[in-house]
């Protein structure tokens, strides 16, 4: 579980974590009204502490807000600044970070006026591997879910924000129900669209299948990642529609996500995929993608920021 920090930056200051709180009428609790971010910061060898893909995060965050037509009060470039400060004051080396813009106390009525002003808040934590350091070499048992993605016309998956966490939890509940370490869920088509909290790559005769944005994904940042090393490396890299059985017939499943990493997924509904070890690809996309982060990968793409 994350371990927190002492500070926490809360609507442009730097307070600590345990007066950092809300009412409980702040309508994000009940009605789900926030945007978030989950970043994370690494420790390298040349560069000290570095925000990976900082920017883009950022981006993303004011993408989810415009969705939700939510003012964030704050410039891209504060919001930078305030990711970093939260590295910097709490001394980690790295940090899972978490910035989030979410409605407050201004009432419970549905329509939010135009104009009204998110609470913003970046916190960090240490966070080890998410689906577990074990998983990273592994792989996890991953289980098709009884619930499906949201439809399009009825919540864009596109924006990370707190209501939709409700079909996650719903998907990661079930899977370790079932015992599974990640469930994954289909698109209301019947198409393989994300797991709980990470995008999946599937590879069969060394080509490497994701699933498109129209599979009701979160458009993910290390999905990006991914999709850039393997292309760098030479590999042919299809966006396009994944069946379920595609993932039985896999020589290689992999989830990606910011708190997850790169993980293989060596089994799923209880099938093998392939001989149900991490396959060699999966190994090579990521030790490119740790090497970003202990110098072994030249970062070509400019996609670590320093804190200081
Ligand atoms: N899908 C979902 C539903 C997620 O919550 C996440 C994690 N943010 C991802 C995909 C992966 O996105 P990213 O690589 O940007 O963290």
């Amino acid at each position: 579980l994350p371990s927190s920090a002492e500070k926490i930056w809360f609507n442009g200051k730097l307070i600590p974590f345990a007066d950092a709180k809300v009412h409980v009428l702040s309508h994000a609790i009940h009605y789900g009204s926030s945007v978030f971010e989950g970043v994370r910061a690494y420790n390298t060898p040349d560069k000290g502490t570095c925000i990976f893909r900082l920017d883009d995060h950022t981006k993303r965050l004011f993408d989810s807000a415009k969705i939700y037509r939510m003012t964030i009060p704050y410039t891209h470039e504060q919001l930078n600044q305030a990711q970093k400060d939260v590295v910097v004051q709490n001394g980690f080396k790295s940090a899972y970070l978490r910035p989030a813009a979410f409605y407050g106390e201004i009432g419970l009525g549905l329509a939010v006026p135009f104009n009204t002003e998110a609470d913003v808040l970046v916190a960090a934590m240490e966070w080890g591997a998410y689906l577990g350091e074990e998983a990273l070499e592994n792989g996890v048992d991953a289980g098709i879910s009884s619930w499906n993605r949201l439809a399009a016309n009825t919540m864009p998956t596109g924006a990370k924000a707190g209501g939709n966490y409700l079909s996650s939890q719903l998907i990661s509940m079930e899977a370790r129900r079932h015992g599974y370490g990640e469930g994954i869920a289909l698109d209301v088509n019947g198409y393989v669209s994300e797991g709980a909290g990470e995008n999946l790559f599937v590879i069969r005769d060394n080509v490497v299948t994701t699933t498109p944005v129209t599979a009701a994904i979160l458009p993910g940042i290390t999905r990006d990642t991914i999709i850039t090393l393997l292309r760098d490396m030479g590999y042919e890299v299809r966006e396009q529609n994944i069946p379920r059985e595609a993932l039985y017939l896999a020589d290689e499943v992999l989830m990606c996500g910011t708190a997850a990493e790169v993980t293989p997924v060596r089994s799923v509904d209880g099938i093998n995929v392939g001989d149900g070890k991490r396959g060699p690809i999966t190994k090579k996309v990521q030790d490119a993608f740790f090497g970003l982060f202990n110098g072994t990968t030249e970062d070509k793409w400019g996609w670590l920021t320093p804190v200081k």
